[in-house]
């Protein structure tokens, strides 16, 4: 048998993982979207070094673009099998993956506009057809289910605490008379994630593939978000009657924001100001959250015995077309505005914080995690001029942050992950997901714990087991 890594290798996007029998099954983990890779982006994207037609079965962690975003795709060019998700994977993976392909068919659009004589025609990497015959494929599993998936091969999914309907994955191989137990973390969360609840225990497996995306770094003690925030709102729509503008990625952030809000709505604390969600895809976010409630921590069952709806208050308002988007443009009303993209890079917050930027009683509100050189990043770091669709604007605007949760556990998390494992029995640790630097660093943590055999498999890398 062997494990082959096709993304996620040495970096923190396009996971796939390809485990290969010697009697010729092939289950892949994963399929997703390379981001941010350069000029390679596109051709690690368009080409799968891969057989799709030769998979049997894909087992999806969960449902962020980097690991589902490319399985339309991978159905487009004769993937055949069989997609085990849990629900609501299955449910977000619906929504984003036609996100996905709304923005690719967007892009190819303007691209061939302006393309130079001669030049081949852009194509998408998949259109709407593809993700509607790639959810036709997908196949439900509960947490704890222990499916057959294959001869000889079995199935079980626990949770990972990461997004709703998050898992990670194990799988019981027999070959040649012998039981390979291959477990997959996916990505792991938080043991103290404001919704979910903790990634679970999981029963002893030989080979762990696990992610290291944070394996050298603690996270900064998080400030309470819903006393910041209440003093923001405060300051800002009832003191000095502006906005507040939040760049929030519309799956996961949006939803934590709002449930903050809920919450000091339903403590009478939440002052009487319009929260406007800006963003069509926040909205159906909010629906599928809503949905799967079932999921979440108990500090959440707890307050949903009093309170059915938990993103929910008088005064929220979900804004789905561009034309009510653009009218709040010349609304000189305080309210606080929640738009995506989290990092200000694209979508309609840009609209909003050109609008507000040179507005001293206006307030920017960062909740996540910024890359440097983004928009959002810029404003966080204090610079005094940014550029906004080619033009530049003097930000007069105040610039707040509130640090506040990542999706990804720390090391110390993923230590307790890993925790239930005994460094004598398992056979191997694969570093996936990971900056290379970090990789390497967690695995300097993960020896000292006593795992001996921790390896880092480069971009394509085969390992025999
Ligand atoms: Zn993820």
């Amino acid at each position: 048998m062997q494990i082959q890594f096709f993304g996620a290798a040495r970096t923190v996007t396009g996971s796939k993982h390809l485990i290969q029998t010697n009697q010729g099954i092939q289950i892949l983990l994963d399929c997703g979207l390379f981001q941010g890779m350069g000029k390679y982006t596109d051709s690690l994207n368009e080409d799968f070094d891969f057989l799709p037609a030769e998979i049997d079965i894909l087992l999806l962690s969960h449902a962020h673009i980097d690991h589902c975003g490319l399985l339309p795709r991978l159905v487009a060019n004769g993937f055949k099998g069989t997609i085990y998700c849990t629900a609501a994977t299955m449910d977000l993976a619906r929504i984003l993956m036609l996100d996905s392909a709304g923005i690719q068919e967007q892009d190819a659009l303007y691209l061939n506009k302006h393309i130079r004589p001669g030049e081949p025609l852009h194509e998408p990497l998949y259109k709407e057809e593809d993700v509607i015959q790639t959810l036709g494929l997908m196949k439900l599993i509960e947490y704890d289910e222990v499916l057959q998936i294959a001869e000889n091969v079995q199935v079980r999914f626990t949770d990972a605490g990461h997004l709703v309907g998050s898992a990670a994955i194990h799988l019981e191989i027999e070959e040649d008379g012998k039981v390979y137990k291959i477990s997959f973390s996916g990505d792991v969360g938080r043991y103290d994630d404001l919704l979910l609840s903790p990634p679970a225990v999981f029963p002893p497996c030989d080979y762990l593939i696990m992610e290291s995306t944070y394996g050298n770094s603690l996270h900064k003690d998080i400030e309470p978000f819903e006393e910041a925030i209440l003093e923001i709102i405060q300051d800002t729509c009832v003191r000095r009657g502006g906005k507040v503008i939040i760049p929030a990625f519309s799956v996961g952030r949006t939803q934590e924001v709002l449930f903050a809000l809920n919450n000091l709505y339903n403590q009478g604390k939440l002052p009487d100001v319009p929260v406007i969600v800006d963003s069509p895809l926040a909205l159906e976010a909010t629906q599928v959250l809503d949905k799967h409630t079932n999921l979440y921590n108990a500090k959440v069952k707890h307050i949903l015995r009093n309170d059915q709806d938990i993103f929910q208050f008088p005064g929220l308002r979900f804004v789905q077309h561009r034309q009510e988007s653009m009218a709040l443009n010349t609304n000189p009303d305080p309210m606080v505005i929640i738009s995506s993209s989290g990092m200000a890079e694209a979508g309609r917050v840009r609209h909003h914080i050109r609008n507000n930027i040179s507005n001293a009683n206006s307030t920017i509100l960062m909740v996540g995690y910024c890359e440097t050189h983004s928009l959002a990043g810029r404003l966080k770091a204090g610079e005094k001029q940014v550029e906004i669709f080619n033009e530049f604007y003097n930000v007069l605007a105040e610039v707040r942050s509130i640090s506040s949760m990542s999706a990804h556990g720390d090391y110390q998390d993923l230590m307790r992950f890993v925790s239930c494992q005994k460094p004598d029995t398992l056979k191997a640790i694969y570093l996936v997901h990971g900056e290379y630097e970090t990789q390497q660093a967690f695995q300097k943590h993960l020896h000292e714990a006593g795992y001996k055999n921790v390896e880092i498999p480069a971009f394509k890398e085969i390992v025999k087991i």
